[in-house]
């Protein structure tokens, strides 16, 4: 195997293992006391191309290869070899480089020279209280403006790409292959297997702290989980986020950019597992072909929260449907949590262009589903806004804490392959100039203008900064009108 043909190259990718390949490449170059960008200059690539290496999720080209091997002065069997790196090899390394990161340097701890007595058991645990560190840091370290530019960035490129990621929904699959996945929803028994395909024990457990969702031990690779099935975060989802970082192959997060960027690609593969893309495609294909395409029957067939459903249904609609969509989260206040955009609808932004935070229009159908009769049945409604009319669909997905609404839009053209687009509920909004309902109607403002004094409700979990206005946070009509029907009393 010292030298390949081309024909040959097409089969030594098959079988290569990229997880074990990126295990060994960033083995051999630790030991040569190379950086990425060391590296990348010697066999002429980019840090980032080499890093997705690293992480198994690129192949690389026998040319590559062959470079790599060169530099690193190895066999380039040894390269393809299939076991990893001893784990012993692993840890020593991995706390050489801990040492290194400023991060432990400002602990002011002494260097600690790893003899060969010191057991694999300590190394494990110094790497697991050195991982929470960097997490600790890497989460509080972003001010506002940062959170901000990487929220706006991140956005930026779902955008880009229809909300579809095909390395994850790649990975997702391979792996529900892996453990027999058959179609449907995922079973306890299944997620259990996942886990089993990634080393790790499920344990669930009643004591577990009441502020995390989930504990890991690295060291026995168990999973703690509380024993809860509501909303987004059912044990099922948050194994699955846990099992993320390990199949896409995140590090600790260098910074909050990247926090940011994982937890969006966790979410994404925790998705992908348990809506599954080829199932729910075919699905959804045969539920357009029937013009009767609904959120609550995907949330239906797999089993899964109805935010789930919908945000399942932006990764797959642009891409396989060839529609564009929209997204909001939304709570009583119509304060946004979570937005996504590629059909045109222009939400409300600060001058940094955040849109968490901010208010949603009155007239969107996110605040009518509230005031609903029924206010947990489906609330369809057109809405004329500035860059044309949209259909969409708001659901109240009960949680623990509070409700939230969930909406899901199209533009009108697109109406027609969802059920509810017979609907007779129109409005007109003409935000986001806030013409229509940020600032309260005149005859309103005169008479109370002044005369009240509210206080706003912390929103600290939001990322960015409260709404404008008179009372930051605070939705002025709202307290004007409440004001207006008590003041007779
Ligand atoms: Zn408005």
């Amino acid at each position: 195997m010292s030298s390949f043909t081309s024909e040959e190259s097409e089969s030594f990718t098959n079988e290569l293992d990229l997880v074990t390949f990126g295990q060994r490449l960033r083995h051999l170059r630790r030991t040569r006391g190379l950086t990425l960008a060391e590296l990348g200059e010697r066999v002429g690539r980019a840090p980032s191309q080499l890093s997705l290496l690293e992480n198994g999720r690129r192949e690389p080209k026998l040319s590559l290869l062959r470079a790599l091997a060169s530099v690193l002065d190895v066999p380039v069997e040894d390269l393809l070899r299939r076991q990893p790196p001893s784990r012993r090899a692993q840890l020593e390394i991995a706390i050489e480089e801990a040492q290194r990161d400023p991060v432990y340097r400002s602990l002011g701890l002494p260097h600690l020279r790893i003899g060969k007595r010191v057991p694999n058991e300590v190394l494990e645990h110094l790497l697991a209280l050195y991982g929470e560190l960097r997490q600790r840091q890497a989460k509080p370290t972003a001010t506002p403006e940062e959170a901000r530019a990487a929220n706006a960035e991140l956005r930026r490129q779902m955008r880009e790409r229809g909300n579809y990621f095909d390395e994850i929904e790649e990975v997702a699959g391979r792996i529900l292959d892996a453990v027999g996945y058959r179609g449907g929803a995922l079973s306890e028994g299944l997620i259990l297997a996942l886990a089993t395909h990634f080393g790790f024990g499920l344990r669930y457990a009643t004591d577990l702290p009441r502020s995390v969702r989930s504990i890991v031990d690295l060291r026995t690779r168990r999973i703690y989980l509380k024993r809860e099935s509501l909303g987004m975060h059912t044990p099922r989802t948050i194994v699955l986020q846990t099992l993320a970082n390990i199949a896409l192959g995140h590090a600790v997060p260098r910074d909050f950019a990247d926090f940011l960027r994982q937890r969006v690609e966790a979410n994404y593969f925790a998705a992908a597992v348990l809506v599954p893309e080829r199932a729910a495609v075919e699905y959804l294909g045969q539920a357009k072909n029937d013009r009767d395409l609904s959120v609550e029957d995907l949330r239906d067939v797999f089993s899964v929260s109805y935010e789930m459903a919908a945000h399942r249904f932006t990764n797959l609609a642009t891409h396989h449907l060839d529609l564009p969509v929209h997204f909001i989260k939304t709570d009583q206040s119509r304060i946004i949590y979570k937005a996504y955009e590629n059909d045109g609808l222009v939400f409300p932004a600060d001058a940094q262009g955040a849109i968490e935070g901010q208010r949603a229009c009155r007239y969107w159908s996110a605040h009518h589903v509230f005031s609903a009769a029924d206010r947990f049945s489906m609330q369809y409604q057109y809405t004329d806004t500035p860059t044309g009319t949209y259909w969409c669909v708001s659901h109240i997905d009960p949680s623990r804490e509070r409700d939230f609404a969930i909406t899901l839009g199209v533009p009108y053209v697109q109406s027609r392959w969802f059920r509810g687009r017979d609907t007779s509920h129109r409005t007109r909004s003409v935000c986001p100039s806030g013409e229509c309902c940020q600032r309260p109607p005149a005859e309103l403002a005169r008479r109370w203008e002044g005369l009240a004094r509210p206080s706003a409700r912390a929103h600290s979990h939001v990322l960015a900064a409260l709404p404008p206005g008179t009372f930051p946070g605070v939705d002025e009509t709202e307290v004007y009108t409440f004001l207006d029907r008590h003041a007779a009393e």
